[in-house]
């Protein structure tokens, strides 16, 4: 089987979503995973499939080994193979870090992190040259420009690190590993005409929210053999949140 294939975890709405349709277009079969809205997985589903693409829909709780694993076995036993991985799901967990539970930062660490990692480590058995690990982070793992996104910033500055160990684990083998860090972008964890809207905007060197295709189209070039030589990066497609 020649054909390429992509999985996005998260990919049944917002920026996985987007992600998956522009993968579609680019000549990718498409897996996407969710945790529990079966409907708008489907529908990716279906718009995949009318861009003459086979696409599978996995529930995964992402926030567990077991979810972790099973998106990558499924995801080569429906398609077949597996070439690039985009580990897009994730929470936005808000609040002073005194205001937290226990239970709070290990579900973040846990979606946020730790799948990241168990989904690579399982991926790249089934990766050759021309692989790609695309890791969504977020403006706020570079800064943290006010109260309240401690735990969340903290998650997204990790996968820096991680893609750059994994990026010299594997440069050899022609597999890349880079994060695309986010800044607002319109979807329902943060919509543009929601209560923080405002604030957020306003730390942006452009006084905008992002659309989720912006990032689909970074994620685009970074799957494609365009993007070679970029490995161990963290590519900023933030409004100039991190000026
Ligand atoms: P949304 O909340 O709009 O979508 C989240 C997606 O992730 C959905 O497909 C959802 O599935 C899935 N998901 C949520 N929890 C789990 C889980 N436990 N296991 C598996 N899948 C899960 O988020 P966005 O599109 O806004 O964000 C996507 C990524 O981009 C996140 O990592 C986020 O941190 C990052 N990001 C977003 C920014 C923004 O401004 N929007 C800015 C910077 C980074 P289901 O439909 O089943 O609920």
């Amino acid at each position: 089987m020649t054909q390429r294939v992509a999985l996005v975890t998260g990919g049944s709405r917002g920026i996985g979503a987007a992600i998956a349709a522009k993968l579609a277009e680019d000549g990718f079969d498409i897996a996407v995973t969710y945790a529990s809205n079966a409907t708008a997985a489907t529908q990716v589903v279906t718009r995949v499939q009318a861009l003459g693409r086979r696409a599978v829909a996995i529930q995964a709780d992402g926030a567990t080994t077991e979810g972790n694993v099973t998106a990558i076995t499924r995801t080569v036993a429906a398609l077949g193979r597996l070439d690039v991985l985009v580990c897009n799901a994730g929470m936005y967990p808000y609040g002073p870090i005194g205001e937290m539970s226990v239970e709070q930062i290990d579900r973040t660490l846990h979606l946020n992190v730790r799948a990241v990692m168990v989904e690579t480590m399982e991926a790249v058995k089934h990766m050759g040259a021309g692989g790609r690990l695309i890791y969504i982070g977020s403006a706020f793992g570079q800064r943290a420009p006010f109260p309240g996104i401690s735990l969340y910033s903290a998650t997204k500055a990790a996968l820096g690190g991680f893609a750059r160990g994994v990026a010299r684990d594997l440069g050899r083998q022609g597999i890349t590993a880079n994060v695309v860090e986010p800044g607002p972008i319109d979807t329902d964890l943060n919509p543009a005409d929601g209560a923080g809207a405002a604030a957020i905007r306003s730390v942006t060197a452009t006084d905008s929210y992002g659309k989720v295709s912006d990032i689909a189209e970074m994620v685009s070039f970074l799957a494609s053999p365009r993007s070679g030589y970029i490995t161990g990066a963290s590519l900023a497609v933030d409004g100039g949140l991190t000026a």
